[in-house]
């Protein structure tokens, strides 16, 4: 029976079945072509595969019978638009078949170009184009392709004929070799594919079409493409479509070429046009990275000028279109432009920016989709390193500043090893000849990507943009041996291992390690925040220990502190010892010597955060040390805090052993250490009192929040916020003078989030600590899943590390009945979060949605709160995120 459903769908110049509203269908690439043709853009005939059938025939091993009746159909109508026909002897049309998901991943799918040659149509192509070179290079290339991408033999086997046949001509480049090398190697290619795959090549163009259409389906699920959805979170089961469209010629001669443009400066935001082009290429040379291309001003000049003026035109036309920066791919044939892609360019982080927030000034787009438009993790790379501009390097090689940033690291050449040692916790740049996707896995895992050749369009270079990763391509003076496990630049040989800092700024390559500071941002990031800012509900506080952390949280915009861990102020020099001392304390004289010792520092230090953070709350918790991170464990450690408590080695081994728990994460630690020993509490809590007092009498406003850790019934709430009070009062009493104050509790065990209606009778406030609550509702250690955990989001079990994104529907539920019991009995209760989720954007979107006053997040990402936080609020009132809408 005939299916209902629609499979296929046609575009040529001025008409399109389809169009850019159709993503989910036609894929990025498909529903670009149609909207350009809608557009009378110049775009060759061709149609789309719906990306629906691509699970399905990836599930059912078969594609659905009507789907050929209705593809030939269309065939026949590309035939007419192009006025030539698949397979005709005399005037044969060629076409490529090509990848395109609705999410755009570059390179990481299947592209086959030429289709429809063999025997008998070479001879048409020649006769046409009067140039044998051309159609045998077009011819040699196909074969090339579908053996590698339809057979699966990879690129190795023809690269190395090819190689050898450069070597024999003594020619450097492809395009040098006369047409019989390349008629030649077109049978050597077949022989490959007869003796590798074990089947001849077909020469009928149908059966070819049909073989190219069913392996770029299943491309979308080759490993690169998987580790891209992984990294870039695009669900598994969105398919890609395929586009079949007639062949326009980039290598017929040198008034023939191919190119990649921006609409803008991906890396900058600039509003230039630019990108790389090739002439006498076809499209792969340019993305592959095999041969450096020439950046597209060159363009502007010359014979070729009229190419030029002609892509601005429509570059310019795309981009008020789209309302957004474009990524387009073109073609021009003996100087006719060819349209064959556009799509939303992805940029760095900067240029995200830039580019949103100059839109604006240009009418474009408003203030709000700007603030939707950019990707707030974008933000970190704001925040990345760079190169000390003061510092002086040894400079060994320049290439192009493909993405910024600056990184050093350990030279390693393969992808695999590279993933391996950063598994271990290693710094590693990852040095290749040129960019593969192949090595997807190794630039994820790197800290930054260096290769010899390529351009800025090369897919390591757009594929590190997008992550933010810093990236250097085309330095050109690399000489790459990755089997020799080194590489030479300008005379100087450097190892497998050894320390080099990559810019991805400049494009330097600096020979060990480089000074690196933090950039300036400009006033395009001010303006974004500024309206961010204006928008969103929620409060953005920073997690800060020290008045330093407290400064730098202010300066990224922190409007207090939602989370001031107390243990985390004894973590540096001698400062720990007495930490542990009071820990390993005997009895409770030996603990008070040794409190009597923390308290001067911890005022200290509250006095510091406190003038950091006039004007806004401060939440001071009280101590939280899970034993075994503070015990001493070396002998070294051993004998310096037995020196410290005068106490002999022997005996303070016996104290430690007797404190050493099964599971230290679920023991004595949180409120059941002030418990246990009040003492701790009034300690801390004399030092809150006094600091805010002295703050407070040099006139500045203190607003203390006292935080009880790691509650799970009222009654230890009650005990522990009793002491609280009561020393407030006696410091109150001691200095005359009271600072208005706040006692609350954190929400990090299921069972304080089951009876929150208990606790908000005693608690002012509630702070969700998603790290613990993480823990304890999965029953997952905080310290041991990473031995697994990776294994659960790769396999799919998990979509996400729960203790990186916070888990909505598990411990969500948890924290929306808490906040509901809570305000339940006291409406105004104050509740925030304080976990790492708190600066994670989908997460503070969570936070958002259930009503929560702020979120607390380390200093660095407080930017990236506070535009999650302004993007939930705009989503919420439902204005529309054009960019998602556009291609
Ligand atoms: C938490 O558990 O989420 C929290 C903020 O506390 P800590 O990470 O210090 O346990
Ligand atoms: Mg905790």
């Amino acid at each position: 029976m005939p299916s209902l459903e629609r499979y296929v769908y046609s575009f040529g110049p001025g008409r399109a079945d389809g169009s850019a509203a159709m993503r989910d269908v036609l894929g990025g690439k498909g529903a670009g072509l149609a909207e350009m043709a809608n557009l009378g853009l110049p775009v060759p005939p061709g149609f789309t595969i719906s990306a629906k059938l691509c699970i399905r025939y990836l599930e059912e091993g078969i594609l659905p019978d009507d789907l050929r009746e209705e593809a030939h159909r269309h065939l026949k109508q590309l035939e007419q638009a192009a006025g030539k026909k698949l397979g005709d002897a005399k005037n044969p049309l060629l076409v490529s078949v090509r990848s395109g998901a609705a999410v755009s991943m570059p390179g990481m799918m299947e592209t086959i170009l030429n289709l429809g040659l063999n025997d008998e149509t070479v001879q048409g192509l020649i006769a046409g184009s009067e140039n044998p070179r051309f159609a045998y290079d077009s011819y040699r290339r196909f074969v090339q392709m579908y053996g590698d991408v339809v057979f699966d033999l990879g690129k190795a086997p023809f690269e190395e004929v090819l190689a050898a046949v450069k070597q024999r001509r003594k020619v450097k480049r492809d395009i040098d070799l006369p047409a019989e090398d390349l008629a030649a190697l077109v049978e050597e290619f077949k022989a490959i594919i007869q003796a590798k795959a074990s089947v001849t090549f077909p020469d009928d163009p149908i059966e070819q079409l049909w073989g190219a259409i069913e392996a770029v389906f299943k491309s979308w699920r080759t490993r690169r493409a998987a580790d891209y959805r992984r990294v870039h979170s695009i669900p598994d089961d969105m398919g890609t479509a395929v586009n079949v469209v007639a062949m326009v010629y980039g290598n017929m001669g040198d008034d023939c070429g191919t190119g990649v443009a921006f609409t803008r400066d991906t890396r900058t935001g600039e509003a230039v046009l630019n990108g790389d082009f090739l002439t006498n290429a076809q499209g792969e040379d340019v993305v592959s990275g095999a041969r450096t291309p020439e950046p597209l001003a060159k363009l502007k000049r010359g014979r070729l000028a009229k190419v030029y003026r002609e892509l601005e035109r429509i570059a310019h036309k795309l981009e008020r279109h789209f309302k957004d920066v474009q990524d387009i791919e073109f073609t021009f044939e003996h100087g006719k432009l060819y349209m064959l892609q556009t799509r939303r360019a992805q940029r760095t982080g900067l240029a995200a920016v830039r580019s949103a927030v100059e839109m604006v000034d240009e009418g474009l787009i408003s203030p709000e989709e700007a603030v939707q438009r950019v990707p707030p993790q974008d933000l970190d790379q704001l925040l990345h390193p760079m190169v000390d501009p003061r510092a002086a390097v040894t400079v060994i090689a320049k290439g192009l500043p493909a993405s910024p940033g600056a990184a050093t690291g350990e030279v390693i050449f393969d992808a695999d090893e590279a993933e391996a040692l950063a598994k271990k916790g290693r710094a590693i740049i990852l040095v290749r000849p040129e960019t593969s996707p192949d090595d997807f896995h190794g630039i994820v895992a790197a800290k930054a990507v260096l290769t010899a050749r390529g351009g800025m369009t090369s897919h390591a270079a757009v594929v590190a943009r997008g992550m933010g990763k810093t990236c250097v391509v085309g330095a050109t003076a690399l000489d790459v041996d990755p089997q020799a496990g080194r590489f030479r630049a300008n005379g100087r040989v450097v190892k497998r291992g050894q320390v080099i800092t990559v810019d991805g700024t400049s494009g330097r390559v600096i020979l060990g390690e480089a000074k690196l500071v933090l950039p300036k941002v400009g006033t395009q990031y001010a303006k974004l925040m500024m309206w961010a800012d204006g928008r969103r509900r929620l409060r953005v506080r920073a997690n800060a220990d020290t008045p330093q952390d407290a400064r730098r949280a202010r300066e990224f915009g922190a409007e207090g502190i939602g989370l001031c861990r107390t243990e985390h102020m004894f973590f540096e020099g001698e400062r720990i010892n007495a930490m542990r001392e009071m820990i390993v304390a005997p009895d409770e004289s030996g603990r008070r010597r040794a409190l009597a010792k923390l308290l001067p520092m911890q005022r200290a230090d509250f006095e510091g955060i406190f003038d950091a953070m006039a004007g806004f709350p401060v939440t001071i918790r009280l101590l939280d040390p899970p034993l075994h991170e503070f015990l001493p464990h070396t002998n070294e450690e051993i004998a310096a805090l037995a020196k410290a408590m005068q106490t002999p080695v022997p005996k303070l081994k016996r104290l430690v052993a007797s404190l050493v728990e099964a599971n230290p994460m679920l023991g004595h630690r949180g409120c059941r250490l002030g418990i246990t020993y009040p003492e701790i509490t009034e300690m801390q809590a004399r030092a809150i009192f006094l600091a805010a007092c002295k703050v407070a009498g040099r006139g500045r406003k203190v607003i203390v929040e006292v935080m009880i850790p790691l509650v799970a019934h009222v009654e230890e709430l009650r005990r522990q916020a009793d002491i609280v009070r009561r020393v407030a009062q006696e410091v109150f009493h001691e200095e005359g003078r009271a600072v208005p104050y706040l006692v609350g509790t954190m929400i990090e065990l299921p069972r304080a989030a089951l009876t929150a209606d208990e606790l908000a009778r005693l608690a002012e406030f509630f702070s969700f600590g998603t790290n613990d609550l993480t823990q304890t509702t999965f029953g997952l250690s905080r310290d041991d899943a990473g031995r697994f955990l990776p294994l659960y989001v790769e396999s799919g079990i998990l979509d996400d590390d729960p203790f990186q994104v916070l888990d909505q529907e598990g411990v969500g539920k948890l924290i929306e009945m808490a906040v509901r019991l809570g305000r339940g009995v006291r409406p105004d209760l104050k509740v925030g979060i304080c976990g790492e989720h708190g600066g994670e954007p989908s997460s503070v979107k969570f936070c958002h949605r259930v009503g929560m006053n702020y979120v607390s997040c380390s200093p660095f990402r407080v930017s990236i709160a506070r535009l999650a936080a302004a993007q939930a609020a705009l989503e919420e009132q439902g204005v529309i995120n054009r960019t998602k809408a556009t291609v």
